[in-house]
């Protein structure tokens, strides 16, 4: 059997929704998606250069420091493998990842938004989990600990002008449950395994507006259109309060 590789992302997918999982990692039938705004990918590698200065200091930025002890890793691999059970691999790429005095290993990940986060995503929650499996199986030994640096843009320099935006940076630990990760990582591998489509998230809309479409559905729905349509207009209006309920 072909060797099947899982990362974050894909363990992700199968948290969404298990059919666009088992669609994906089976057939290569991947979710449609809009136009990528490539500027958080931009500002990921101008962030990652900023900690490599810092990473030949064997320091640092200053900025971390007082919240994380330690150094940022020497040499951190472009991705990391482990083996999950014959024929199952879990793949990471990790952005960064600090040593602590007490040698032990913590992934840092950069994130860019429009503003601070109130919370941590369940999906980056999994994704630091997922990271320190990965360390765990390269014998680096972590501490269920993780931290998420985000960066939102604050205003532009008046003297400097539009291109000096000044970012703000929140800085999140995150509280890391290995056994939660692996917990997901044996039920996407289950669910991967089995001969039926599974069931499709019922918060994404893409599969509901394929059921509405096929030509089953559309000859129900025209008929019911058709019959609003024959109904008498109601003569009474709506009052300037509901009018201004549905406006605002
Ligand atoms: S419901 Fe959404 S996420 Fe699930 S299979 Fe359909 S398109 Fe994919």
């Amino acid at each position: 059997m072909k060797k099947v590789f899982l990362s974050p992302s894909t363990i992700n997918l199968y948290r969404e929704c298990p059919r666009c999982f088992y669609l994906h990692m089976k057939y290569e039938i991947k979710r449609p998606r809009g136009p990528m705004p490539s500027i958080a990918i931009g500002l990921d590698s101008v962030f990652k250069k900023y900690f490599d200065y810092y990473r030949s200091l064997k320091d640092i930025p200053p900025e971390l420091k007082g919240e994380m002890d330690g150094h940022l890793i020497e040499q951190l691999k472009a991705t990391y493998y482990k083996d999950i059970r014959q024929g199952y691999t879990l793949l990471g790429k990790l952005d960064d990842c600090l040593v602590t005095e007490r040698k032990t290993y913590v992934p840092l990940d950069h994130k860019t938004r429009a503003s601070v986060a109130a919370s941590i995503h369940p999906a980056y929650q999994l994704q630091m989990e997922l990271y320190c499996v990965l360390l765990e199986g390269n014998g680096m030994k972590t501490e269920d600990t993780a931290y998420l640096l985000y960066y939102y843009p604050l205003n532009v320099s008046p003297d400097e002008g539009a291109g000096s935006i000044m970012f703000g940076m929140d800085i999140k630990k995150v509280n890391v449950d290995m056994g939660h990760a692996t917990v997901i990582l044996e039920d996407a591998i289950t669910c991967f395994e089995q001969k039926n489509l599974p069931d499709a998230s019922e918060e994404c809309e893409y599969c509901r507006w394929v059921e509405n479409v096929n030509e089953k559905s559309l000859s129900a729905t025209t008929a019911l259109l058709k019959t609003k349509r024959e109904l008498p207009v109601p003569e009474e209006t709506e009052t300037e309060e509901e009018t201004k309920d549905t406006l605002f």
